[in-house]
Formats: C-alpha cells, sequence, structure tokens
C-alpha cells in the first residue's frame, strides 16, 4: 500500500505513464480510481472521502423508488415520482434568474419541468418529440405539477426508458459531484474490497451477512427484501448498525480506561469562580446551574482528567456553566478552549464569554478560520505563550497547528456533531503529560438512560430547569392554506418591534437545492411583505455572508429571517419570538425541538407556527401533535423513541447525532445492551479484532498501537 502512494507525484496522479496504475487497496487514494482525477478528490474531501476504504462505509442516506413510472396525473404534491413523457417544449425563460422550462407530457396530462443550472448541450438533448423520464419531488401548484432540478434521461422513444429494476440508492453529496459519479466510484471500491483480506475475514460473535455482503446490498439493493431496506430494517443493515454501534462502544471504553488513567490538571477555583461570576451576571444562576458547576467542581479538583456529559435542553443555559468551569481554570492560572460546530456560533460565544470574563478581568480568545494571516499568527502566539487563558474556536482550531502553553480544559459545545473519533484528538493538545478535562455540552435531546449508554464513557449531569422569567413557547400546527394568517401575524409582530424566524424545509441531500428553496421564499415573502426588511441565510452563501445575515437579524437591522436548517443550532437572538416552520411535517422530532429552541429565549411570548402541506399523514401528526403539547426535550426525546418504530420514514437518516454513518442509536437503543456485553468480551477474549473494528468505523488505527 505504501508502494501505491509513493508512485503518486505531487498531482496525485501516477508517474504518468497510462495504464500503469498501482495495484490499487483500500488505502489508495482516490485519484488513482477511474472518474477521480485531482479536481474530484478535492471535492470529496469535505464528505471525508480521501482513500478507497472511505468509499466503503459512505452509505447511502436513502433509496429512491424509480421501479414505477406514475402517470402524470397521479403525481402527488410532495412526493416523489418517477414521470415519463414526450417533449412538449423547451425553452430558456429569464426571470429573477435564466432557467429552462420543459414541458413532457404522458398523452394525459402535462407536467413542468424546471432548471436553474443547465448548460447548451443539456438544452440541444431535450429535442421536442423525444421521450424524456424524470425522477423529483414533485411540487402541485396552480400552475400544475412541476419537478425543480430532477435527476433526468431522454430517448428518442418510451421503450427506451423503463423503470429501474432495483431501488436507486443516494449519497450525501457536495456541489459538483453527482450520484452518478459516486456511484461508479463505490463500485471500484467494492471490487478492491473484495481481496481485501481485512474485509474477507469475518469478526466472532456477530451474526448476519459478512461485512462485505452487507455492504453490497446496501450500495447495490438487488432482489429481495427491498422493503426492509426501505425501513432500515434489512439484515444488511442491521448488520453494519451492530458494527458502528460496538465500535463506538469499544472505542469509549478505551478512552475512558487510557484517559483515566493519565494525570489532569488539579483546578480548586471553580467555586470561587463561580462566586465571582455570579457578582456581574446579569441574573442569578438557577439551582440546576449551581448543581452542575458543583459536580465540575469536584471532578477538576480530583487530579483525574474530567469526562462529562452536560446535558441541558436548549436555552437552559449551558454556556454560563462553562463560563465557570474556563474562569476556575483562569484563576488557576490555566488555559481553557471552547470548541463550537460553527463560526456563528464560535462568534456568539465569544461575545458572550467576553462580556462575562472582561468584567472579572480575564482575556478571552477568538479563533476562526477566515481570520487575517496577520491575526491568526498573533492569536496563536498569544495560546502558545499562555498569555491569553481562555479561548473560543472551531473544531477545526484542533486540526491545525495551535499549541497551547498550559491547556487544562476543553469545552465541547453541541456534541452531537462531534464524534468519539474527533475527542480522540484532544487528548494530544495538552503540555506533555497531562490530559485536558473534557466537558462535553449537548442540547440533544436524548432519554436520560439512554444518553447513558450512547455516552458510556462520559459521567452526565443534567440541567433539568429552565431559568425563570420565560414564557413557554406556544406552539400552533396549521395548514399551509392558512398561510395568509401567518403572514399577518408576522407582520403584525414585526410593527411591534419582534423579529421572526421562517425556516424552510426540504428533503434533499443538496445544499444547492435547499438554498434554492431559500431563495424562493425569500423573493415570494419579499413580495409578501413589502414593508418588512427580510434577511436570508442558507448554507450556500459565503461564510462572510452568512453571518453578515446573522449579525443583521441579531442587531435588529433585518426583521424577518428566511433560512434553511442552517440555524438549528445554538443562535441566541431572544427578540426573535415568532418561528414558522414550512412543511413541518418533514422534519423529525428531535430537529423540530432544536429549531423551536431558537425562540422562547427572551420575555416575550413567543409562538412557533408549524405548517404543513395537508393532507398530513399519520406519522407526521402524531409528531406536529407532540411539539404541540410540550416543549420539554427528554420527553420529547421519549416520544421520538416510541414514534420511530417501523414504518416511520423520515426521509433522512439522524445519524448526524454522533457522527455515526448507518447507526441511528435513538433507533437503534435496542440493538446496544447486547453490544455492550460484547464489547467487555471483545477487549478481554480478542482485542486484535476490538482495534479492527475500531479502525474500520472509526479510523486512526495507530492511535491504538499503544494500548
Ligand atoms: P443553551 O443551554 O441552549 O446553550 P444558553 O447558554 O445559550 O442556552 O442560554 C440561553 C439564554 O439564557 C442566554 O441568553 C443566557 O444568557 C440566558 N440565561 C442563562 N442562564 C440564565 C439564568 N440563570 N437566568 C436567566 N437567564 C439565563
Ligand atoms: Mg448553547
Amino acid at each position: 500500500m505504501s508502494e501505491s502512494r509513493s508512485q503518486s507525484r505531487s498531482d496525485g496522479r501516477p508517474n504518468g505513464r497510462p495504464g500503469q496504475r498501482p495495484a490499487l487497496t483500500l488505502d489508495t487514494e482516490l485519484t488513482f480510481l477511474k472518474g477521480a482525477g485531482p479536481a474530484v478528490a478535492m471535492k470529496l474531501k469535505p464528505l471525508g472521502l480521501e482513500r478507497v476504504r472511505d468509499l466503503l462505509l459512505h452509505l447511502p442516506i436513502r433509496y429512491e423508488d424509480r421501479r414505477r413510472i406514475v402517470p402524470i396525473s397521479d403525481v402527488v404534491h410532495g412526493a416523489e415520482a418517477l414521470v415519463c413523457g414526450r417533449i412538449e417544449s423547451t425553452e430558456v425563460r429569464f426571470g429573477a434568474k435564466r432557467w429552462l422550462r420543459v414541458v413532457i407530457d404522458d398523452g394525459r396530462a402535462s407536467l413542468v419541468l424546471r432548471f436553474f443550472h443547465f448548460n447548451e448541450a443539456q438544452k440541444a438533448a431535450m429535442v421536442t418529440g423525444h421521450w424524456l423520464r424524470a425522477f423529483g419531488t414533485v411540487r402541485v401548484g396552480n400552475s400544475g405539477a412541476e419537478i425543480v432540478h430532477p435527476e433526468y434521461r431522454v430517448a428518442e422513444t418510451a421503450v427506451q426508458l423503463p423503470p429501474e429494476d432495483r431501488l436507486t440508492p443516494i449519497y450525501g453529496l457536495t456541489t459538483g459531484i453527482t450520484q452518478t459519479r459516486v456511484r461508479a466510484l463505490i463500485q471500484q471500491a467494492l471490487a478492491v474490497a473484495q481481496h481485501d483480506p481485512d474485509y474477507i475475514a469475518d469478526f466472532p460473535g456477530l451474526g448476519g451477512p459478512t461485512t462485505l455482503a452487507a455492504l453490497r446490498t446496501l450500495h447495490e439493493p438487488d432482489g429481495r427484501d427491498l422493503g426492509d431496506l426501505l425501513l432500515d430494517r434489512h439484515p444488511a443493515q442491521i448488520r453494519l448498525m451492530r458494527e458502528e454501534l460496538l465500535a463506538h462502544q469499544l472505542c469509549m471504553r478505551l478512552l475512558r480506561k487510557q484517559t483515566k488513567a493519565a494525570p489532569g490538571a488539579r483546578i480548586e477555583a471553580v467555586l470561587p469562580a463561580s462566586a465571582k461570576l455570579q457578582e456581574k451576571l446579569p441574573f442569578a444562576l438557577t439551582g440546576a446551574q449551581r448543581r452542575v458547576i458543583s459536580d465540575i467542581a469536584h471532578d477538576l479538583a480530583a487530579g483525574q482528567p474530567m469526562l462529562r456529559l452536560i446535558q441541558g435542553d436548549v436555552g437552559s443555559g449551558k454556556t454560563v456553566v462553562a463560563a465557570a468551569a474556563m474562569l476556575g481554570a483562569a484563576m488557576s492560572g490555566l488555559q481553557s478552549v471552547l470548541m463550537a460546530p460553527t463560526e456563528l456560533l464560535v462568534e456568539q460565544h465569544a461575545r458572550t464569554l467576553s462580556a462575562w470574563l472582561n468584567a472579572v478581568g480575564v482575556d478571552v480568545g477568538l479563533l476562526t478560520g477566515k481570520m487575517k494571516k496577520s491575526e491568526r499568527d498573533a492569536a496563536l502566539h498569544r495560546a502558545a505563550t499562555g498569555e491569553t487563558p481562555v479561548w473560543v474556536g472551531t473544531h477545526a482550531l484542533f486540526q491545525g497547528d495551535m499549541k497551547f502553553k498550559k491547556l487544562a480544559l476543553v469545552v465541547v459545545d453541541e456534541q452531537h456533531r462531534f464524534g468519539v473519533g474527533q475527542r480522540l484528538a484532544l487528548r494530544d493538545k495538552g503540555p506533555a503529560g497531562v490530559t485536558p478535562h473534557q466537558l462535553i455540552m449537548s442540547a440533544t435531546p436524548i432519554p436520560r438512560t439512554l444518553a447513558q449508554t450512547v455516552y458510556a464513557d462520559l459521567d452526565v449531569s443534567v440541567i433539568d430547569e429552565l431559568p425563570p422569567g420565560r414564557t413557554p413557547v406556544q406552539t400552533v400546527v396549521l395548514s399551509n392554506e392558512r398561510r395568509f394568517d401567518v403572514l399577518s401575524r408576522i407582520g403584525e409582530a414585526c410593527r411591534l418591534g419582534r423579529q421572526a424566524y421562517w425556516v424552510c424545509t426540504l428533503i434533499e441531500e443538496n445544499t444547492e437545492l435547499q438554498a434554492q428553496a431559500a431563495e424562493e421564499t425569500y423573493r415570494q415573502l419579499r413580495e409578501e411583505l413589502p414593508e418588512l426588511r427580510v434577511g436570508l441565510v442558507h448554507g450556500r452563501l459565503k461564510a462572510a455572508e452568512k453571518e453578515a445575515q446573522m449579525r443583521a437579524f441579531q442587531s435588529g437591522a433585518t426583521q424577518l429571517l428566511v433560512a434553511t436548517t442552517v440555524i438549528e443550532v445554538g443562535v441566541d437572538v431572544p427578540n426573535a419570538s415568532i418561528m414558522i416552520i414550512d412543511n413541518a411535517e418533514r422534519l423529525g422530532l428531535s430537529q423540530l425541538h432544536q429549531l423551536r429552541g431558537r425562540v422562547g429565549r427572551g420575555a416575550t411570548a413567543s409562538q412557533c407556527l408549524l405548517m404543513y402541506q395537508p393532507p398530513l399523514g399519520e406519522g407526521s401528526r402524531a409528531r406536529l401533535d407532540v411539539m404541540r403539547t410540550t416543549t420539554d426535550g427528554f420527553v420529547i426525546a421519549q416520544k421520538d423513541l416510541e414514534l420511530r418504530g417501523p414504518g416511520e420514514l423520515l426521509g433522512r437518516r439522524q445519524t448526524g447525532l454522533i457522527g455515526m454513518k448507518i447507526a441511528d442509536p435513538v433507533r437503534d437503543s435496542a440493538l446496544i445492551p447486547g453490544l455492550q456485553k460484547l464489547a467487555d468480551d471483545w477487549w478481554l477474549k480478542s482485542p486484535k479484532d476490538a482495534k479492527r473494528m475500531i479502525a474500520r468505523w472509526i479510523g486512526d488505527a495507530d492511535r491504538y498501537a499503544q494500548v
């Protein structure tokens, strides 16, 4: 394997002689695969795809059923459909943007296809009179049925466009990479795995199909039991879920054992720090906050590294708890860092911590990706000399070259984007011989019992009390036929100086399409509410633009913020008191809860309007009902667990939870107890398999060499 790498030149290509590809192994870089030049490889990197083995575990996020052509007259709004018709017309239109409008007709009804990105060749191929087969989410509006950016094929006759005989796997993508490309690369990876000793050898005691057979089923679904696949209940899926959950259990055991064996800095100033902070705070700490701070004080004084998870519902006030711990470290002459998943959150935390800690004479440093080189160098210097005790930055901060003089505490906010693998990296950041204390903060509503299983390596503290003076968010569920009422409600609230979020949802793996949907809503709302100042954020905006938009909203310069679900995590704008979630029926409970947590943060009574597209399915109705009747994250988590039985298709895997690829610890909680036992057994009886399993699913096998 190292051979194949040494043959690569700086451009990542083999040594220029065609036909001289090195023998492919799972460790070969992607540039050696057919169809993956350096440019493609660059684009795949953000998906975590760098070597052939990464492709194997890039599992479909869902499947599309293109096994039946739906008559255009039968298409349902909001549902995906495979349609086929004769091309009636193809024309370029000019709206806010240039777009291509194609009409197809299947003899009974017609349907419009809209393309916002297209080239001349594509347009030319859509010849009037030829046939076109398209797949996508149908919208039925006043002007009939349409699909925006379908996947499509054109042929001279309809017979040349039969439906598929297998389910179509859909993968997470980035711009510039197509499903077809990813599928082709995965095919090559599967062929390599076929001869790889690690994949050929099975593991003891796991049952079900072998890993390789399971991967084949997922990537190339064929034959029977396809229904089970759609429901995440296929034996192949269960095998891989068990592997992944087991790998995490194994890893957590190892992590805890190793961490606790190392010395940790002794910090005895947390309670005094909390008292000092309290003097400057504009509010009194809640009982729950004080209790959790004393848990932390106890851990930090013990001389062993802390491994603690704080679970606290959205808005429960986790940040101030972190601030007390960080101030405690600073008062002991040590450094601490708070990491958050997005630049937006980092900036917000930096503002909050500065406001609190500067008041007691403690400096707060900020490190973001977009800092100028000179600023960054200065920041790195202040971290390395120990001059600045408290730091805030994104997770990327830790992948880079940042060095601390005396780092003693790491706080990780919104842990559900931060898996075990990443936590491993933290250990190396302390001064030689000292492992930093770890404080993980999460609002992910997971029932308490489950949290203890999922985060088996962590001690758990719960903030089970909201700050006083909050009026619970009033939640209303209503059909989008009442959009007009909703608009007038927003208009009225904004006239009274309040602010509102309008969240667009789209079940799509493609951020491009999500962005387009948000842009469309934005245009529409600006027309409908001309007196309001409207802002827009989505994942396709440049970081600076996104921040400018958020800042404008935070300062009140914009009154209504149209957003995709990017605002889900942690954003704190207390004056925002109305949230509209469009097509709320598409989202899972935990996502709805996270979103709703963005309002109800100030003293004003807040409202959350969950708009749905009728008719409402049974599962969606049940979910929206839960949202309407409770705001308690733990109750919602419990209901989520109950409701997510078989048949409950949320369209999108919720594995983002702790960075898992296929398992969902909430949905799959029943699998965990058996695996905990297996994990104990393996560490006792076959540590080699344990390490292999960790390496496969979590990576960084070298780190385990020290075990
Ligand atoms: P989360 O737990 O969701 O991270 P934050 O730490 O962002 O919550 O806190 C939410 C809001 O509540 C912030 O504006 C914060 O200043 C405020 N807050 C925190 N603790 C209290 C308290 N004890 N009393 C009143 N307000 C508080
Ligand atoms: Mg928070």
